[in-house]
């Protein structure tokens, strides 16, 4: 087993902005594991909020040895003596374990997304998103993602209801609102959600500050619209707390610390009765083609990351009619830009 990584920029098409910043690249690290002949695929998405960078990074993969770890791998075995080397990292954690599955795939002649027993004919629709924009920009990216079949928008600045009209003057797809944190009094923001709903938005994520418990339970508790949980919901243990605040979830790999544990997240949080948004951050085809292998165990799918993209350093995913295609090719499924399977 030997461990390879390369620090890549991934540049966004436009620079996004959501409710409390702005930026127009995200550092990756792009790291191979190389096993008997076969070579798993991972990727780290390094997005400001969750506190990692390249050098945190790098350092974590100095301490890891993977040479103690044999095939058949045990993934459970493995993500504890990540987490036993530090408790956070979740980004690079997810770098390791998506290579490890997609390893694995390749050992074993399996598609990912076979083995998690996810039947790609239960596919949803993945929601492309706009950032904030001056109301004549969002118009345009809106018509931009006419293959899309619904659209997420973040709001959360004062111009909320400019947003949504512009939108709406262009689409009539299905909405789904990121609040990112952004709004602050519970009945203002109560009396917005009615209004969103009569603009066909079906979904919102993280309205309030994730630590205001008892803020978002009182909205979840009194919105006609279904409240997702973002920030405030990152790895196995948080599903539980999210039961009564949110009406469901949103998995991310580079939250969940990759497939293992956003698996177990997504299975704990349907037995809890909370439905599952599967998203992503700034990622390639690599980790989405992660999170797609698991979004058809999931009610809605937001992996619009590489198409957001101007420099995927592999091929976009295969998509039609608003969803991912996966196909029969073993472990992840990824591509080079020239189309041959990695
Ligand atoms: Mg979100």
């Amino acid at each position: 087993m030997n461990l390879t990584y390369q620090p890549y920029q991934l540049e966004l098409k436009y620079p996004f902005s959501i409710s409390k910043f702005t930026r127009s690249a995200t550092p990756l690290v792009l790291l191979q594991l190389h096993h008997e002949g076969f070579t798993g695929y991972g990727e780290a998405s390094m997005v400001p909020y969750l506190g990692e960078n390249l050098e945190t990074a790098t350092s974590f993969l100095q301490k890891v040895d993977l040479k103690r770890f044999q095939y058949p791998f045990n993934m459970e075995e493995i993500m504890n003596y990540l987490d036993d080397l530090a408790p956070g990292n979740t980004n690079i954690k997810a770098a390791v374990d998506i290579a490890f599955h997609d390893l694995t795939g390749k050992i074993e002649q399996k598609p990912c997304y076979q083995l998690f027993g996810s039947d790609p004919h239960k596919m949803p629709v993945t929601s492309f998103t706009l950032g904030l924009d001056p109301p004549e920009m969002m118009i345009r990216k809106a018509q931009e993602a006419a293959d899309f079949k619904v659209i997420k928008i973040k709001l959360g600045k004062d111009n909320d209801e400019e947003i949504i009209r512009a939108i709406r003057s262009v689409s009539n797809v299905p909405l789904y609102v990121d609040a990112n944190q952004g709004w602050t009094d519970r009945q203002q923001s109560l009396d917005k959600i009615f209004w969103l709903q009569e603009q066909g938005v079906e979904l919102i994520e993280q309205p309030m500050d994730k630590n205001d418990v008892e803020g978002n339970a009182w909205l979840t508790e009194n919105s006609p619209v279904t409240i997702v949980g973002d920030e405030a919901v990152q790895r196995f243990a948080d599903v539980k707390r999210a039961q009564g605040v949110y009406h469901g979830i949103n998995v991310k790999l580079m939250k969940s610390a990759g497939m293992y544990e956003g698996h177990r997240m997504i299975l704990k949080a349907k037995e809890l009765g909370l439905k599952v948004l599967i998203g992503c951050m700034s990622e390639t085809s690599c980790a989405t083609l992660a999170a797609a292998a698991l979004a058809p165990l999931c009610d809605w799918a937001d992996l619009d990351g590489p198409f957001l993209t101007k420099n995927n350093p592999y091929q976009n995913p295969d998509f039609a009619d608003g969803k991912y295609v996966l196909k029969e090719a073993f472990g992840l499924g990824l591509k080079s830009v020239g189309g041959s399977l990695l």
